[in-house]
């Protein structure tokens, strides 16, 4: 491939660098490294996209910038504003690609859920991510432009974050963890790591190393179902990690970091949602730090089934309340616009 000297595949996307690499960066190029502080500060406290709009850095050093960077990220190609306030935004990444991210307003601050992924590999039955395989991982810069940008656009302060959106997290490890602390650096958007959380389907190798990395994020697990054999059935991921295995890394996670873990449970109607499957999920998280987190299935085309009706959902929830298990029913939100991860960005691709 001929590459030529201007092409922005051979610049680096600075959007990438942390702060001590970026110091590391500006200092390559001949530069002090307060610069590396006042470029970071515009990338990502200032939600800068341009080198010329850094009106305090030398010109010499913002065209010296522009022949071997770029700022990357991605950029809104849609959005939907729900009646109650809930926005989804479609982003389009610079390879044609679009992922989705969902902003919930609530009386304690704005909520934004990202993608972490285009597509998803783990192939849970239920889940619209999922149809088309894993295409890429996204790039940290990726992850960050999402919440930047919707930050612009509600010009509204984002509080809290969930990799909830399409994706498995843990399968894009080393961008994701990068993503956390870059989202939580003072220099930056400066969000406090109690308000991250990771969504996973339980890649047990993963949440062990994650227990390591010195962060005060939530955990939330997406079990679903209290045993194997009824996991299987809405996830095939369930096959190479059985729940006593997740519930040991659990434990581990719990010790080492000190944390509470969630865990997700979306109701399926007549799959995962008797009072029986109750008691069991009951059994299983006995005298455990944790909570449970019910989630009435949002239906998807052509995809596994419908949702647990209100009675249903009120008698499990019972079930775990007599069983001292905290438990709370997620708040439905933006129904009128396709809120469910995955669904917009399948609309779009078909
Ligand atoms: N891959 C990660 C995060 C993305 S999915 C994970 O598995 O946790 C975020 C959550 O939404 C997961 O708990 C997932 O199982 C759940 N989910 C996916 N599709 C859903 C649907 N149609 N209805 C209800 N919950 C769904």
């Amino acid at each position: 491939m001929e590459i030529t000297e201007n092409s922005s595949l051979s610049k680096i996307d600075i959007k990438n660098l942390d702060f001590d690499e970026i110091q590391s960066f500006v200092c390559e190029m001949g530069q002090k490294p307060f610069r590396g502080r006042q470029l970071y500060q515009w990338i990502h406290k200032h939600f800068a996209c341009f080198f010329e709009e850094m009106a305090n850095l030398p010109k010499d050093f913002r065209a010296a910038l522009e022949e071997c960077a770029v700022i990357g990220g991605a950029s809104v190609a849609e959005k939907q504003i729900s009646k109650d306030g809930t926005g989804k935004f479609l982003f389009a990444l610079s390879d044609g690609n679009y992922v989705e991210s969902v902003l919930m307003k609530y009386k304690h601050g704005n909520s934004v859920c990202i993608s972490t992924q285009v597509g998803c590999r783990m192939g849970c039955r239920f889940c619209a991510s999922t149809v088309g395989g894993l295409v890429r991982n996204l790039q940290t810069s990726e992850m960050l432009a999402q919440v930047y940008e919707i930050q612009k656009i509600s010009g509204e302060r984002v509080s809290n974050i969930i990799l909830m959106g399409i994706g498995e997290p843990l399968d894009n490890y080393d961008n994701v963890v990068k993503f956390i602390r870059m989202v939580s650096d003072e220099h930056g958007l400066n969000i406090s790591q109690r308000n991250l959380t990771i969504s996973t389907c339980g890649l047990t190798e993963k949440i062990r190393e994650l227990a390591g990395e010195n962060l005060t994020i939530t955990l939330a697990i997406s079990l679903h179902a209290p045993e194997d054999g009824m996991r299987m059935e809405m996830m095939p991921v369930a096959a190479k990690y059985p729940i006593s295995e997740i519930m040991d890394a659990c434990r581990y996670y719990i010790e080492k970091t000190g944390r509470r873990i969630t865990f997700e449970y979306s109701m399926v109607q007549g799959k995962n949602d008797s009072a029986s499957a109750a008691q069991e999920l009951c059994r299983l998280l006995r005298g455990m730090n944790c909570h449970v987190n019910l989630i009435p299935l949002n239906p998807v085309e052509g995809r596994m089934g419908q949702r647990s009706d209100r009675g249903r959902i009120e008698e499990f929830q019972a079930v775990l309340e007599k069983n001292h298990v905290n438990v709370t029913v997620r708040r439905e939100m933006g129904r009128d616009i396709d809120a469910a991860c995955g669904q917009l960005r399948q609309r779009y691709s078909v």
